[in-house]
């Protein structure tokens, strides 16, 4: 133990903070005279962190009323030990600014986070590509330029021959110079088939990493930033080929009592149901993806607003038909259903336009009573009962 005052207040301040201290606040002196600082053992200085930690752990839960759940508690442990201090400070300054932190804006940022993670990896891996396909390009232009050479030695000597009488010298030359081209040829053949197998095994991951990047875990639905990617691509198919395109937006109604009711698996479960039966109406020229949370998007190209809708009123009819049941509690869910809103993508100016235009009539749908389907720019129907 040592008697440097300055180590002294530091020590006791650890044991202030860990909660060992107890009554006794005057000072160094006390607690060296008590036999404190001496006595306590690791078990002793742990298990009162432990305990503060499991408790600002549950603080940050109760504090921003977040279900507990495996992820939320990462959360919450990344943010009170500041192993995620970019998190960590979104956090407080969402909080500074007076706006909730919600399970809607953690999952947004985990995604975002999740995606900047999957971007890097396809950078990563772009640039393993690049630099073996560059290998790959050297090595068939060596390989080309060393048989070019080879090629014009054989001809002269070929030359030789036909033209001099000293043919057995010449042959001899010429047999040593083709085994060593042989020679040579096959092991740049050897590197090319080496480079060519990576180049192979490289566009493999390239396109796994693609995928999961592309993919949102809970539903297999393209992700929304799969799909800004596919409205880019196909408004331009569409623009091209003048035929006409539909974006829709759909949101299941009242998830938020489903989870409240059944808990947040069982609302997985209800997203990945709704999820299947969207994909029912999909094929080549019709993408549905899940644009977050318990919202959908929808691309129609080559169906005009009306077809769209009766498209997607059928995946409407279709779920709203049926009766789920909680398979964990075999308690029924009740009508699970979800409203959606449509919009004549080359009625805008720009796609943002559109989908904001979409979004309105999403909006319109829910205001209208949910459980129905509305185009941007038509009339909602009269009120009707709610789901
Ligand atoms: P509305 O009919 O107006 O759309 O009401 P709502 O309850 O569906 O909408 P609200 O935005 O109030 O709640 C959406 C809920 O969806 C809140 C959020 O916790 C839940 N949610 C979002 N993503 C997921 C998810 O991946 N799984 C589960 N189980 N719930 C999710
Ligand atoms: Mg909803
Ligand atoms: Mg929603």
């Amino acid at each position: 133990m040592t008697n440097d005052p300055s180590s002294r207040g530091s020590r006791s301040r650890l044991l202030r903070w860990l909660g060992l201290a107890g009554e006794a606040e005057s000072g160094e002196e006390t607690l060296d005279s008590i036999g404190l600082i001496r006595d306590v053992t690791a078990r002793e200085i742990w298990l009162p962190a432990k305990r503060r930690l499991l408790a600002k752990v549950a603080d940050f839960l109760i504090d921003h009323d977040l279900e507990v759940m495996p992820w939320t508690l990462e959360i919450a442990y990344d943010c009170v030990t500041g192993a995620k201090p970019k998190l960590a400070q979104m956090i407080l300054e969402r909080t500074e600014a007076g706006q909730p932190i919600t399970i809607v804006w953690l999952e947004q940022v985990v995604r975002e986070e999740e995606g900047e993670t999957s971007s890097e990896l396809l950078a990563a891996l772009m640039s393993r590509l690049e630099d073996t396909l560059e290998e790959f390009a050297s090595a068939t232009t060596h390989a080309r330029s060393a048989t070019t050479e080879y090629g014009a030695a054989l001809q002269q000597h070929v030359d030789d021959l036909e033209q001099v009488g000293r043919a057995g010298a010449v042959i001899t030359e010429l047999a040593a110079l083709a085994k060593a081209m042989m020679h040579r040829t096959r092991e740049i053949e050897h590197n090319l088939c080496e480079s060519e197998r990576r180049a192979m095994e490289l566009q493999k991951s390239l396109d796994e990493a693609r995928r999961v990047a592309d993919e949102d875990h809970l539903t297999g639905l393209p992700n929304r930033r799969a799909f800004e990617t596919l409205f880019e691509k196909e408004y331009a198919a569409a623009k091209a080929s003048g035929e006409p395109l539909c974006v829709a937006f759909c949101d299941i109604d009242h998830f938020k009592r489903i989870n409240d009711c059944h808990g947040h698996a069982a609302g997985d479960r209800v997203l990945k149901v709704v999820a299947e039966t969207l994909s029912q109406i999909s094929d080549a020229r019709c993408h549905v993806a899940r644009h977050g949370g318990e919202e959908f998007a929808v691309l129609f190209r080559a169906l005009p607003p009306e077809k769209a809708w009766d498209r997607l009123d059928q995946a409407r009819e279709s779920i709203a038909e049926r009766r789920l049941v909680n398979r964990a509690t075999d308690m029924p869910f009740g009508r699970v259903t979800f409203s959606g809103g449509i919009a004549d993508v080359f009625a805008y100016k720009t796609r943002s336009d559109a989908l904001r235009a979409a979004d309105e009539a999403l909006y319109a749908a829910k205001q209208s009573g949910r459980n129905c389907i509305l185009v941007a720019g038509q009339e909602p129907p009269p009120l009707r009962d709610a789901a």
